[in-house]
């Protein structure tokens, strides 16, 4: 069967692009059996090099260098792209206009599964940029008509922390996930009826024992649609 090509943009981190790679293979494993994988290529960055444009609020330079990747991808035959970062879908408009390819936005997946569940009032985790700005929380309000709530400042605080500082480098404490148990807490006595893990590492540290309302983990749903997409 004529699979399409997955271009993935991953590095932000590798340890989430780690778990989108076994993701996609095993989701077309599953759908096509046997010895079949995924046909994909990745661009993987030095995270460092994104990081410190994020740093910096130089979110115009961290997008050229998507662009750059992006057309490497194009070059390579990606029939369509992936951002395997929900913070860098900041450059999400960038890419449309720069690449030819159709781009799977990770928050789409997402909220249409939030939505067939049911549910309409979410609270969001995830980096300061994507909590605080409107890039991510507006696509899942105007676009999907969501109500999207996020933690207070000392708790959006602590999230970012540990993301930047823990779970992108591999490090999952148990003293982060208390404090990301207690975040999620806060969320669901605010109203939250559904919590999106709106980082591609959160995964890592929570799961569904950690939450008394369903997580929605980014990373899965998204590498999901990727392979319906790439299998049609
Ligand atoms: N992977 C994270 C996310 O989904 C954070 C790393 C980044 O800033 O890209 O937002």
């Amino acid at each position: 069967m004529a699979q399409k090509i997955i271009g993935m943009l991953g590095g932000m981190s590798w340890k989430s692009s780690a778990e989108y790679y076994r993701l996609v293979n095993e989701g077309v494993r599953d759908r096509l059996g046997g010895l079949h994988s995924a046909q994909c290529l990745m661009w993987s960055f030095d995270f460092d090099d994104i990081a410190v444009l994020q740093r910096e609020d130089r979110w115009n330079d961290a997008a050229d260098l998507m662009v750059e990747a992006a057309q490497r991808l194009e070059r390579g035959g990606a029939d369509f792209l992936i951002i395997c970062t929900n913070t860098m879908h900041k450059a999400y408009d960038r890419l449309r206009a720069a690449v030819d390819l159709p781009l799977l936005h990770i928050a789409d997946p997402t909220a249409e599964r939030i939505k067939a569940d049911g549910h309409k009032r979410v609270g969001l985790l995830g980096t300061a940029f994507t909590m605080e700005q409107d890039f991510y929380k507006g696509r899942l309000a105007d676009l999907h008509g969501l109500d999207v709530i996020v933690p207070d400042a000392t708790d959006r605080a602590t999230v970012h922390r540990i993301i930047y500082d823990e779970l992108v480098q591999g490090k999952v404490e148990a003293a982060s996930r208390d404090a990301y148990r207690a975040v999620i807490g806060r969320l669901v006595a605010a109203g939250a009826e559904a919590i999106i893990l709106g980082c591609t590492e959160i995964m890592l540290l929570v799961g569904p024992e950690d939450s008394p309302v369903p997580l929605y983990d980014t990373t899965g749903l998204h590498a999901a649609a990727a392979v319906e997409l790439a299998l049609g």
